[in-house]
């Protein structure tokens, strides 16, 4: 595939813009269909006013996308972050369709947010601007319509919210509205763990398609939110030596492998940052040094964290053979283009971080069930459905001589394509 990328303000619109119509020049689609799918169906921007603690008033943007609803519900998370923007919410999106898509799901793809440093609120602002934000999309939710989930600095308690303030204004409980809700109100046992356990389940399939495992080898992890301390703990369990992990206060080293139990309980107790554990060595400190993890000496990296953290130089000192994309777009595509050149082999986050939809949507059939599945029946599933998106991936890209990315943006783009043919175009 062609690999010119064009330049543009925002990088991440641009690059899946991009590889969407790669992929449609792949399929050699009839003339026009691309841009259809492509273009965001729904784009809603609405103004959140709230009242801060001590009694001021301020205002946030927030929106909700929804970027495909061919083949269901559109589905995707919320994320509270100050560089939460328009175009970066319809790239999220279109992510989220493709991701629905290639994992054969029957559900669209959407993507929320608000721009807000969720640190900055008081648990009563936070409230307050969920609650706010959800009476202005309203309208776009439902069961059948959208669905929300979490998503960077959102969680199950934001989920949950969520679910009371729509329920509210249909005047009786709908657990079905949102998914990544806590268990007590119909969430699902093994959402937590899912996106980092697809993501192990994604390093461990790649591994095996090359002859290995993932025992003995070395991992460094970016992120130890939900996903990457998720990632550490599955991957540390199945053997890997995680040498080395990052987050906003830097970056902490072990060559033996970091006590990730250890890492989990000290977070939990209350330290900021992984380099205030009093675990590993530390080896830099501040948001802006965490992409040193990335060179130390390893086998796998996994970066967790937020989308472009890799670029250029940072792609220059990765030392891993195999990149699996926890986080959604944390590559940026020159830091992709280098990473193909040395033969680095990139799972993409379409595929390597769609453990938690894939859990969602266990959810959502859960709750227009009413039923609760145990844990070890949802995690299976989980790990079931990743395996048969990996071995529909890997025999694609093998076949037609693709990088996993191009495959893998080929197989989603030809489900959408697909669906929208049969469905036809109205009027
Ligand atoms: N925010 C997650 C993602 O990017 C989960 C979305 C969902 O479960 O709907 O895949």
């Amino acid at each position: 595939m062609n690999s010119a990328h064009p330049h543009s303000d925002d990088q991440a619109l641009t690059s899946i813009e991009f590889r969407m119509r790669q992929a449609g020049e792949w399929l050699k689609l009839p003339d026009g269909v691309i841009e259809t799918l492509i273009a965001p169906r729904r784009v809603l921007e609405v103004s959140i006013p709230i009242r801060r603690d001590d009694g001021t008033r301020e205002r946030f943007t927030g929106w909700r996308v929804q970027h495909n609803i061919t083949r269901g519900p559109a589905k995707g998370g919320i994320r509270y972050h100050p560089s939460v923007s328009r175009d970066e919410t319809v790239s999220l999106a279109a992510a989220m369709s493709l991701k629905t898509a290639l994992m054969n799901l029957p559900l669209g793809g959407a993507k929320g947010g608000v721009a807000v440093d969720p640190k900055t609120l008081s648990p009563a602002e936070l409230e307050r601007v969920t609650r706010r934000y959800v009476s202005e999309i309203f309208a776009f939710l439902g069961p059948d319509k959208d669905v929300p989930a979490p998503d960077v600095g959102t969680n199950a308690q934001v989920m949950a919210w969520v679910m009371d303030q729509y329920s509210i204004g249909v005047g009786h409980a709908v657990p079905g509205v949102v998914t990544g809700k806590p268990l007590a109100l119909g969430g699902s046992l093994g959402r937590d763990s899912a996106t980092g356990r697809g993501v192990v389940e994604a390093a461990m399939l790649v591994c095996q398609a090359n002859g290995t495992s993932l025992e003995g080898k070395r991992v460094v992890i970016q992120g130890f939110g939900n996903v990457g301390m998720w990632a550490a703990r599955l991957a540390a369990g199945w053997g890997a030596r995680i040498v080395g992990i990052a987050d906003v206060g830097g970056v902490i080293s072990d060559p033996r492998g970091i006590d990730i139990d250890a890492l989990v309980l000290a977070t939990r107790n209350g330290s900021t940052s992984v380099v205030d554990c009093g675990i590993g060595e530390v080896l830099a400190r501040g948001a802006e040094r965490s992409t040193e993890v990335f060179a130390l000496p390893s086998d796998i990296a996994m970066p967790c964290a937020l989308g472009g953290a890799i670029d250029k130089d940072e792609a220059m000192t990765i030392t891993a053979k195999y990149v699996i994309e926890g986080a959604n777009g944390p590559l940026t595509p020159a830091a992709d283009d280098i990473l193909n050149e040395r033969g680095v082999i990139i799972v993409p986050d379409i595929y390597a971080n769609a453990g938690g939809v894939t859990c969602s949507y266990l959810e959502q059939c859960q709750n227009y069930a009413h039923l609760q599945w145990d844990e070890d029946e949802v995690n299976a599933s989980v790990v079931n459905t990743m395996r048969a998106a990996f071995k529909r991936l890997h025999g694609f890209a093998t076949q037609n001589g693709l990088t996993y990315r191009s495959a893998a943006s080929v197989l989603g783009v030809k489900a959408l394509a697909d669906a929208h043919q049969l469905r036809g175009l109205h009027p």
